[in-house]
């Protein structure tokens, strides 16, 4: 896609560089320990997702921040090499978000985290993108940025009538549940379904005992929450679809589970970032099939991201999971 302005896709959200380190126990404090291996890659739920759906085909924008710096430099290269049209708003005084993962041999991490730029996109800015809201069918949202940039998208999509899909990830004490009012479809994993769920009704649930939960029981669950359609994705157990009564999206049930794909896992860091990048792409190409197919789609993706290690980088394309499911 040459120009920015014929997007389908909008995803407004975070960049993040990861740095992770693997070695065989955590270093104690004052400690310094040798690493087996060293891996650096791009990251941050919002680039991710941005990456997975234009490796689904979609047009796709991506609007997020960055800091004057190497590593700014370096998600611009990674997009530009990507062919992903971007509109970074890059600042002078704040840095590019960065992490740092330790991985034990065990597998168990330590991360430290800095939201860097993320928190400093400016509403205006993403307002400023109004002629491409205008021409885009869908936003993709996440909470990695600040609330004001977020809530600036959101209205922007609702002015222009974009489907809004909103991943509440990671959900934290700033979102405020009244925007769910302005999102047609929300994509918590079990985690953020059980805060959302407290949130919005003041009781607790045990994300631990989602799964095995009766379907029934998901979908009263989840009709707590007033957003049209819910998509709780289930890691290894797949995902859980509850629909208002009155926009089925061509489904013929109101709730329903699709199960995982089978595939020989080994790393599950962004398989929830594959999925919601493959599900908008997908409610795009089968737009006029029920959403079923574009759940199934977004299963698939996300469960041959899984068995390879890293998140943007691995986004698998359109072909792969073709090639790999079949239709
Ligand atoms: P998140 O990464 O946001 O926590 P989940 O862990 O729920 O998200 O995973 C998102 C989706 O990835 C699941 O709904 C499923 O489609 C797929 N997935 C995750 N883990 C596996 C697995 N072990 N096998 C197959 N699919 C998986």
């Amino acid at each position: 896609m040459s120009d920015h302005d014929s997007a389908e896709v909008i995803v407004v959200g975070s960049y993040v560089q990861d740095h992770a380190w693997f070695t065989e126990r955590f270093p104690e404090i004052g400690e310094t320990r040798l690493a087996n291996r060293f891996n650096t890659g791009p990251g941050g739920k919002g680039f991710n997702q941005a990456v997975a759906c234009a490796r689904q085909g979609a047009a796709t924008l991506f609007v997020g921040s960055l800091g004057n710096d190497h590593l700014g430099a370096v998600a611009q290269q990674f997009a530009h090499d990507e062919h992903l049209e971007c509109r970074w708003q890059v600042h002078e005084d704040v840095a590019t978000a960065a992490s740092s993962i330790i991985v034990d041999a065990e597998g168990r991490n330590q991360i430290v985290f800095n939201p860097g730029a993320n928190a400093h996109l400016d509403p205006a800015f993403v307002a400023a993108q109004d002629a491409a809201f205008a021409k885009a069918h869908i936003l993709l949202l996440q909470l990695e940025n600040n609330m004001a940039a977020t809530t600036a998208a959101l209205e922007c999509a609702t002015r222009h009538g974009l489907i809004r899909v909103l991943n509440p990830a990671p959900l934290h004490e700033r979102f405020d549940v009244a925007l769910l009012a302005q999102c047609d479809v929300i994509t918590p994993n079990e985690t953020e379904f059980a805060l959302l769920l407290q949130r919005c009704t003041g009781n607790p649930v045990r994300a631990a005992d989602l799964a095995s939960h009766s379907d029934a029981d998901l979908h009263a669950l989840a009709r707590k929450i007033e957003v049209d359609t819910a998509v709780i994705t289930l890691g290894a157990h797949g995902c859980f679809v509850s629909h208002a009564n009155d926009v089925l999206r061509k489904d013929d049930a109101a709730f329903y589970r699709v199960a995982a794909e089978n595939v020989k896992s080994v790393d599950s860091t962004g398989a929830g970032d594959a999925f919601n990048g493959a599900l908008v792409a997908a409610m795009l190409r089968f737009a006029d099939l029920p959403f079923i197919d574009a759940v199934r789609h977004a299963n698939r993706t996300a469960a041959l991201s899984t068995e390879k290690v890293g998140t943007a980088p691995i986004m698998p394309t359109f072909d792969e999971v073709r090639a790999r499911f079949g239709d």
